[in-house]
């Protein structure tokens, strides 16, 4: 008997906290990640990686409200290891994932379904400093901009055309440069901190689906001097403006 409840006891605990889970998932993190607080306060400072991702939720926060397109990123969180899980966004009708198991799987920083996830580990090298994860961040919201009108940046991602995934990814460098801007001209980050982020940008690794690093570069460098009209420019459409 007391063998019995030892198996019984745990395994209906576990049930109800998936069916609570499932209950509230509508307003709980997603399972296996926590919550990434916006703490301006962390904007200045030592440089770690969990005060750079609270700064930067904190700015991308404001570039978005300033936007008037604060609804398109709803929260973002910290994926634990191992972590996974999917959503269905019913905005734009895609499927949304997130997967960090070990050195299986690492699907890294992404945004899907007005949440964008990061792990703290695996994405070090683009968290290492606040000017790195703020461009990474904000190109991040770009992506929720996309999806809030209708376009499908995972299924594009995973099913191409790659000229199509380059587009969107170089939409969203540009909306990175154009909140760059903004923040500078209310004095949340420096002249310095812009030139790092720029060579940043230009450092990064080419990838058939997100192009050079100089093209990656020249569209973040689009969105500072020409703003937000140029991210609909590059994308073909209207949806930063
Ligand atoms: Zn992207």
């Amino acid at each position: 008997m007391r063998r019995g409840c030892a198996v019984v006891v745990p395994v209906l605990v576990c049930v109800t906290t998936i069916l609570l889970g499932y209950q509230t998932s509508a307003h709980a993190a997603p399972f296996r990640t926590v919550v990434v607080e916006p703490d301006l306060a962390a904007c200045h400072g030592e440089q770690t990686e969990v005060k750079n991702a609270s700064c930067a939720v904190a700015l991308t926060d404001r570039w978005l409200r300033h936007r008037e397109r604060a609804s398109v990123v709803r929260e973002t969180v910290m994926v634990q290891n191992p972590g996974a899980g999917l959503s269905w966004n019913r905005a734009n009708g895609d499927v949304c994932v997130y997967a960090e198991l070990g050195r299986l799987i690492d699907l890294g920083l992404h945004h899907c379904d007005k949440t964008t996830f990061v792990n703290l580990e695996t994405d070090a090298a683009l968290i290492s400093t606040r000017s790195r994860t703020v461009t990474t961040f904000v190109h991040e919201s770009g992506h929720g901009v996309q999806e809030s009108v209708g376009l499908k940046p995972v299924s594009t991602t995973v099913f191409g055309p790659v000229d199509e995934v380059r587009r969107l990814e170089f939409a969203s460098d540009c909306w990175s440069g154009a909140g760059w801007s903004w923040l500078i001209g209310e004095g949340y980050l420096s002249p310095a901190d812009l030139t790092e982020a720029v060579e940043f940008m230009y450092s990064l690794p080419g990838r058939p689906t997100h192009g050079t690093g100089a093209e990656r570069g020249r569209a973040f460098e689009r969105g500072i001097a020409e703003g937000a009209a140029a991210c609909d420019a590059i994308l073909g459409r209207s949806a930063y403006t």
